[in-house]
């Protein structure tokens, strides 16, 4: 079976001239540049990469960035403090909270400080609310976003398909799900996870899998169906010792479930490039709110 690649690096650009055409036109209308605010806690090297993306995404569209590294040992109470200056600052439209945070960090406590009008990524436990009761929702988390879009944009059947999440994190395999199980959508969801017994045995049933599990080339050709379509989320750096060099790859091993899928997004250029433009286009959305300046035509896209 050939098996369409879904770039997602393509769409990017289509939807980055877009989102280009909005800055300038918010520009012209209120004299400001919309700005994102990155707020990491400690240092992780997925992190890093995420944010020099954005850092050279930003200057391309020049819109205004701020990146703040606390250190992993902050307390609670200072890394608010933190928090609240970009919560209350006018050149921040849009704030980033750099996921995950350390562990024994009090996640909760701290993501209940983010305001709602300024976060950009769902985040905020309000937000994360108004997203699972879908008709309030005003932002949608970026990855899940992203998986929807290539979706849409290469016209796969989402009514009445079967899909199949791996990954049950709170930034990708949880509000994805609640994404495709939305009226409308109507996707049949089923959510895996680490302790999921034989797990080849439900991404094997999957129309349609997305895996975000953070484990390099984890699913073969012998886990999935003939024809599925597979979204890859997973962003791993591994040695390659063919190549003699670090290399990225995703949790689908890709050569190997070539012929076999219908589709599958490629590591990199897939989700990952498009989650990065739609981060930009949430902060714009929000820049937009921010000032009264409603735009139905392109806040709805
Ligand atoms: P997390 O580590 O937060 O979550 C991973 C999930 O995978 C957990 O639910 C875990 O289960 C599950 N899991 C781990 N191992 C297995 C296994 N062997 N079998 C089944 N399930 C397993 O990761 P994230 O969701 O934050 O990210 C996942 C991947 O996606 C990473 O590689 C990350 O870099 C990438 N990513 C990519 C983005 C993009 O835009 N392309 C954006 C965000 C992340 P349990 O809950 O039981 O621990």
């Amino acid at each position: 079976m050939d098996t369409q690649i879904l770039k997602g690096d393509i769409l990017a650009e289509k939807l980055l001239q877009l989102v280009s055409k909005k800055i300038e036109e918010f520009k012209e209308a209120t004299s400001t540049t919309p700005g994102l605010g990155i707020l990491a806690i400690g240092e992780f090297e997925g992190g890093k990469s995420y944010r020099q993306a954005i850092e050279k995404l930003c200057k391309e569209i020049e819109i205004y960035l701020e990146i703040k590294i606390l250190p992993s040992f902050i307390s609670l109470r200072e890394a608010i403090e933190e928090l609240e200056i970009f919560n209350a600052s006018p050149n921040i439209n849009g704030i980033l909270i750099e996921m995950p945070l350390p562990a024994n960090f009090p996640e909760k406590d701290f993501l209940l400080h983010l305001s709602p009008q300024k976060d950009v990524d769902c985040l905020s436990l309000l937000n994360r609310g108004k997203f699972a009761l879908d008709s309030f929702s005003v932002i949608s988390p970026c990855t899940p976003l992203a998986v929807y879009c290539l979706l849409i944009e290469y016209g796969i059947r989402l009514k009445g398909s079967h899909l199949v999440i791996v990954g049950r994190s709170n930034i990708v395999g949880k509000p994805l799900a609640l994404l495709m199980l939305r009226k409308g959508i109507d996707a049949t969801v089923t959510v895996c996870h680490s302790k999921t017994p034989h797990l080849e045995q439900f991404t094997s049933q999957a129309d349609i899998l997305v895996v975000a599990v953070n484990s390099p080339r984890l699913i073969t050709s012998s886990m999935i169906k003939e024809g599925a379509v597979v979204i890859d989320v997973g962003i791993n750096k591994i040695f390659d010792s063919k190549l003699g060099k670090d290399i990225i790859v995703g949790d689908v091993d890709f050569e190997d479930v070539m012929g076999k899928a219908s589709a599958i997004t490629p590591v990199p250029g897939g989700v990952g490039s498009l989650t990065r433009v739609l981060l930009i286009k949430n902060t714009l959305k929000l820049a937009y709110l921010q000032r009264g300046l409603e735009d139905e035509t392109f806040l709805l896209s």
